[in-house]
């Protein structure tokens, strides 16, 4: 199910190009277009789920597969061992600006604590 006006919508849809770096049945995994760090992947169901906010127990295992996914992309892109950071925005005042679920991989710098 995709969203006419979602723009990971449209990247699923091959309406608007994207670098992708993964695809299985039901997550794919694409380079972020403005990147903040030397890796910077986003790992985005293709089912339409608006946020975190509307997960619920029958996304178990989606939310599991983008888990293991990011965990093999940051293996992939030589950031396991220097350290990686898993993201999920949720919400506008979290720094959410695209309503589709998406976790960002983010490595291969130096990352301070708390984020901003
Ligand atoms: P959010 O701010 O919702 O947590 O993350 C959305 C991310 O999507 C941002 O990092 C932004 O750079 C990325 N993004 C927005 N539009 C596009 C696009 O058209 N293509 C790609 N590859 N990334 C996008
Ligand atoms: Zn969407």
């Amino acid at each position: 199910m995709t969203h006419p006006d979602c723009i990971f919508c449209k990247i699923l849809r091959s309406e608007i190009p994207a670098k992708f770096v993964a695809e299985s049945d039901t997550v794919v995994a694409f380079s972020d277009v403005n990147p903040m760090a030397p890796t910077h992947i986003l790992i985005v169901p293709k089912e339409h789920i608006a946020s975190v906010n509307e997960l619920d127990d029958k996304h178990k295992h989606l939310v599991g597969e983008m888990t293991i996914l990011a965990k093999k992309l940051a293996a992939e892109n030589h950031v396991d061992k220097s350290g990686f950071r898993l993201v999920m925005n949720t919400g506008a005042g979290a720094g959410q600006s695209v309503f589709h679920l998406h976790m960002h991989l983010l490595g291969g710098r130096a990352m301070s604590w708390p984020p901003g």
